[in-house]
């Protein structure tokens, strides 16, 4: 991607509506402001304009802006055109700015400049493309506090106590001599001990607002005519699934999403995990497999009456051990005497009715404490919006610390403390984009919608 060149963009979303908007940055835009309005708009007003194509005809009337560099968006000069928002009259504008020298911008790329030219950092480019994506408003509130960088901020304040370790023990190699004035030994311990512990508070928030983003899948397993459908359906609150006494019905999966504190829970409804040589079955069941795989929570569900059965035993045994596991007893309204609340500890398990809807609310708050969401923090605030990115950078940190800790218990050995201590504040600052390969700008970016 060139850096200086003019690119154009349609910024509003394909289709009709009220307003449609033309975004334009580079430098040397003027001739493009000067052929499309024919004069030049006072810097940062908006005012009411005839956009021309190139004999001069009227394309269509409406709001030109220019902002003059470094004060934009993307810190180079932009010129917005707020035109009526059809798709031929949009398609239109852009063309006109095509012909006078700009070329279509790439996704993302407005704000891959604004990372260039330093308008923004890496995490808080991120953040805007989350915002657009966010599903939940508490994953917009989250996204938002990262735009306005308390991410980075939080981030930077802990590189900073890296670096200056770092230099510590790095004047240390200079003066070796001095060794043993300048490397007190409880010093540099309590130091990391403290950069630590601000790590892993961060890892825990970056955690939460991981969920947030992501969500979680959750697949309803069982056998036939247990009611993963009603349940389904109970937790959506509207016909997903078709519910019938026939077993076997739910062929293909169903998915369905919903939220539980603004964290987006995606149901599998699946025909029950069992062998079959239903292809379309098959295909439902390999998806649910994949989703559990990928750290999915599982609900089993059984008829109270029933309890486990030996198909159910075949499906535990298959599922990987770190899956989070919630045992549901359905059609607890069946049941007399009414269950007693299962005590047992080594297992999540609960009586439901997926029909009166008795016990729907200890199933969702069971499945935010399996995924370890902490309740409180559902306003999106004290979370960072993470991306898996992200988490492994701090990963990489809190490995690279660790190392150090292990040096400091021998005997101080400088090089390699510093060694370490160079590494955890190089993966650290990845996520603020102080390092950056351009590779990884290529993939970060090119997730962005065009216009943005
Ligand atoms: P699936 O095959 O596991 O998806 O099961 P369905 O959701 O299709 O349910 C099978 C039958 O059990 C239907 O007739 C449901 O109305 C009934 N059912 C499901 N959940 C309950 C429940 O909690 N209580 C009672 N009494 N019936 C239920």
């Amino acid at each position: 991607m060139g850096n200086t060149d003019i690119i154009a963009a349609i910024a509003t979303p394909l289709g009709r509506g009220g307003v449609g908007i033309v975004r334009v940055s580079g430098k040397g835009i003027h001739k493009i402001i000067q052929g499309i309005l024919g004069s030049f708009p006072k810097n940062r007003y908006a005012g009411l304009y005839n956009f021309n194509d190139d004999k001069g005809q009227i394309i269509d009337q409406g709001i030109a802006i220019f902002y003059p560099s470094p004060f934009s968006y993307t810190g180079e000069d932009i010129l917005e055109l707020q035109g009526h928002g059809g798709p031929a009259v949009m398609d239109m504008l852009l063309s006109r700015c095509i012909s006078l020298g700009a070329r279509l911008a790439e996704p993302g790329e407005f704000t891959l400049r604004a990372f260039l030219n330093n308008k923004l950092d890496l995490a808080q480019a991120e953040s805007v493309s989350d915002i657009i994506d966010a599903s939940t408003s508490e994953a917009v509130r989250c996204a938002m506090s990262s735009l306005q960088g308390e991410f980075s901020a939080t981030i930077n304040a802990l590189t900073k106590k890296i670096t200056n370790l770092r230099m510590l023990i790095e004047a240390t190699l200079d003066f070796p001599e001095e060794e043993t004035g300048f490397l007190k030994h409880d010093y540099v311990y309590s130091q990391l001990r403290s950069i630590k512990l601000n790590l892993e508070d961060i890892i825990v928030a970056a955690r939460q607002g991981s969920l947030l983003r992501e969500g979680v899948h959750v697949v309803l397993v069982g056998q036939p005519n247990v009611g993963k459908s009603s349940l389904m359906n109970k937790l959506v609150k509207e016909e997903v699934a078709i519910v019938t006494p026939t077993p076997g019905t739910t062929r293909d999966t169903i998915r369905e999403t919903i939220q539980i504190e603004g964290i987006p829970i995606h149901l599998i409804d699946t025909a029950g995990l069992r062998e079959t040589n239903d292809e379309i079955e098959q295909i439902g069941i390999a998806r649910a497999w994949a989703a559990i795989k990928k750290g999915g929570v599982v609900l089993l569900l059984t008829d109270s009456r029933l309890g486990i059965t030996k198909e159910d035993q075949q499906i535990l045994k298959r599922l990987p051990a770190e899956t989070p596991l919630i045992y549901i007893n359905n059609k607890a309204d069946l049941l007399t005497p009414p269950p007693q609340a299962p005590d047992n500890k080594e297992k999540t398990e609960i009586y439901l009715s997926a029909k009166t809807g008795a016990g729907i609310e200890q199933l969702r708050q069971k499945l935010l404490e399996v995924i370890g969401w902490k309740s409180g923090h559902s306003s999106g605030e004290g979370v960072f919006m993470a991306r898996n990115r992200h988490l492994k950078a701090l990963a990489e940190t809190k490995g690279h610390l660790q190392e150090a800790f292990n040096i400091t218990k021998q005997e101080i050995r400088a090089e390699l403390l510093a060694e370490e201590m160079r590494l955890a504040q190089k993966a650290l600052s990845s996520i603020t984009g102080e390092f950056s390969a351009d590779d990884l700008l290529g993939e970060i970016f090119s997730k962005f919608c065009i216009g943005k």
